[in-house]
């Protein structure tokens, strides 16, 4: 993976950022606070939460949009986790805290998180809809119940709706199997990725309705459709492309092949994708290749090394938080800059990689 990428410390980018501090306060205060609002970056914390999804947006102006809590049980490893990342963020409660659909290495660590921080907001695409499968009823039927507990506000995701974040567009995409009817600004080109694509089976679990979300901020777009499969995916990418094309990319379904078509992912052309793979779940071969031949792509990180990918489906170590036989829990925190720059740290390095605006 040896792209032309600048790594530095952290240590100098928070002198870089001093610096910037320092030289926007001799402005006077209209000048600063304008010069501040450029430079703050959202951050988005990927968790390890062992082949599950936990992925925490930080907003400017210190808002906090958590997307799913990882899995029960273990003590509440996954709510520790998420509550070290909270707490390097200075969080003392989520606002917003979205469930992507009811499946339980999403929603199982919710009865754990809620006992730990106040969760403001709880944003689900309507009652569990896999009601035969009896540990994804269970799931969702604590969440409910923490949810009812709460003094909490409940929304209903539909696609369409935004959620409210200053600062930023965070759009609603997809929502219990619905889509957006038309696409999102400055999108709806045709996707010439279509042509000869394959069509997929419809997929009748809870992944098909995943609550998906594409964020704006600046230049910077990213997405998240939590675990969306790929005849989901066909439907926002042709024959027009829905989303445009997106800088950041939460590669849905922990990189399994369910999900992550060529004809979506070439669509969205990612400068950079994270994936939250786990050590033997996700992190599929096949969808490694396709992320990785992608048109735009920078660089590819894993939350885990995969032991299907072996040696021919890994990135370098590097990029990889948490690395077979090490201890885990390492996360990956991700920087974006309305300019379009961004910013990934590997907590078990500790190293930065720095990702220049873009020109495309
Ligand atoms: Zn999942």
């Amino acid at each position: 993976m040896g792209r032309s990428i600048l790594q530095f410390t952290g240590k100098i980018a928070a002198g870089a950022l001093l610096l910037a501090g320092l030289s926007a306060s001799a402005q006077g205060p209209s000048y600063r606070r304008h010069r501040f609002s450029i430079a703050k970056p959202l951050t988005v914390y990927f968790m390890d939460v062992e082949g599950g999804q936990s992925t925490l947006f930080v907003t400017p102006s210190h808002q906090s949009l958590l997307i799913d809590t990882g899995w029960p049980d273990h003590n509440g490893r996954d709510a520790k986790r998420i509550m070290a990342a909270a707490k390097q963020a200075g969080l003392d409660h989520i606002d917003y805290l979205l469930i992507t659909h009811f499946h339980t290495d999403h929603v199982g660590g919710v009865p754990n998180l809620a006992a730990r921080i106040p969760i403001r907001a709880f944003i689900d695409h309507g009652p569990n809809r896999e009601t035969n499968d009896a540990v994804t009823e269970q799931g969702w039927k604590k969440y409910e119940a923490v949810v009812a507990g709460s003094h909490a506000k409940h929304i209903l995701a539909h696609p369409g709706m935004t959620i409210p974040l200053a600062g930023l567009t965070a759009t609603i995409v997809s929502a219990d199997g619905n889509l957006i009817a038309s696409p999102l600004p400055g999108a709806g080109q045709a996707n010439p990725y279509c042509k000869g694509a394959p069509t997929y089976p419809a997929d009748h679990t809870e992944n098909a309705r995943s609550t998906g979300i594409v964020m704006q901020y600046g230049k910077v777009r990213l997405i998240d459709l939590g675990d969306l499969t790929k005849d989901k995916e066909m439907q926002l990418m042709c024959p027009v492309n829905k989303l445009g094309q997106i800088e950041v990319y939460v590669v849905s379904h922990h990189g399994w092949f369910h999900s992550s078509s060529a004809v979506f992912v070439d669509g969205i052309a990612p400068r950079v994708a994270v994936m939250d793979n786990g050590k033997d779940k996700g992190g599929s071969p096949s969808v490694w290749d396709i992320i990785e031949k992608s048109p735009r792509l920078e660089q590819l990180w894993q939350l885990h090394y995969s032991d299907e990918g072996g040696q021919k489906h890994n990135v370098a170590a590097p990029y990889i938080a948490n690395l077979t036989g090490g201890s885990d829990g390492h996360y990956i925190r991700l920087s974006a800059y309305p300019d379009g720059r961004l910013v990934v740290f590997n907590s078990r390095t500790g190293k930065s990689t720095n990702y220049p605006a873009s020109a495309h």
